[in-house]
């Protein structure tokens, strides 16, 4: 096994939040998961805990309005955000629902990470590129997340990906690292897993 992989021993679910004043302490090392409502959130989540239910589904209603936080390994947390774009809800519960996101964001100290979930199907969507640039105007570090891989071809993928970059490639310097996923077949699982073990290992490190 390389020295950075990650056995799941055990996913338990904390709490949900729906201010940042109800987060349970940040006394271990956090890394989000955000992305479209309906991206594969859920199932990612599942998938790399090896559980088949941690994660509920958009159709579960409220769920999805909150921040969930799953203790993984008793070692680090595992933060479930809520969805952005959600076509049937009105501007101002929008508002609300990103202007949680954006607060805890912005002032989660023991955030590491944010894992951004991109829909690889999809020709690049603005709604994904503006929150990357904000994550991006707040210093804020990201991973892009391609998810449901196994639905398209190599090609097909590999076209999806150059227009992601292209796109991105107009606004940014240099590309944010990516991952290809499928919580299908599990193609990037280990690779997520292995990042947030190495960063674990640099969090636990005295400084
Ligand atoms: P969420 O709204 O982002 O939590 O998305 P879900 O995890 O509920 O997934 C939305 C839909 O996409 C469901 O019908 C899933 O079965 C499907 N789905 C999610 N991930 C994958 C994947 O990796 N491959 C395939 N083929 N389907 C997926």
């Amino acid at each position: 096994m390389p020295a950075d992989e990650m056995t799941i021993n055990s996913a338990i679910f904390i709490k949900s939040s729906e201010s940042v004043k109800q987060l349970p302490k940040s006394n271990y090392p956090e890394y989000a998961f955000i992305g479209r409502s309906n991206v594969g959130k859920s199932s990612l989540i599942n998938s790399l805990c090896q559980r088949k239910n941690l994660a509920k589904t958009s159709s579960t209603p409220g769920k999805t309005r909150l921040i969930n936080h799953f203790l993984i390994n008793n070692a680090w947390y595992l933060v479930d955000l809520p969805g952005y774009g959600f076509a049937r809800v009105s501007r101002s519960m929008r508002n609300k629902f990103s202007g949680l996101v954006h607060e805890y964001l912005l002032s989660r100290e023991s955030l590491v990470n944010t894992y951004v979930l991109i829909d690889s199907r999809l020709p690049p969507q603005n709604i994904d590129l503006e929150f990357m640039e904000w994550m991006a105007l707040n210093q804020l570090p990201f991973t892009m997340i391609f998810t449901k891989a196994d639905k398209l071809s190599k090609n097909q993928l590999n076209t999806n990906l150059i227009q992601y970059h292209s796109a991105m490639l107009q606004f940014w310097e240099e590309l944010p690292s990516h991952i290809v996923t499928s919580s299908l077949d599990g193609r990037g699982r280990n690779e997520i897993l292995s990042q947030i073990e190495s960063c674990n290992r640099l969090y636990n490190t005295p400084k």
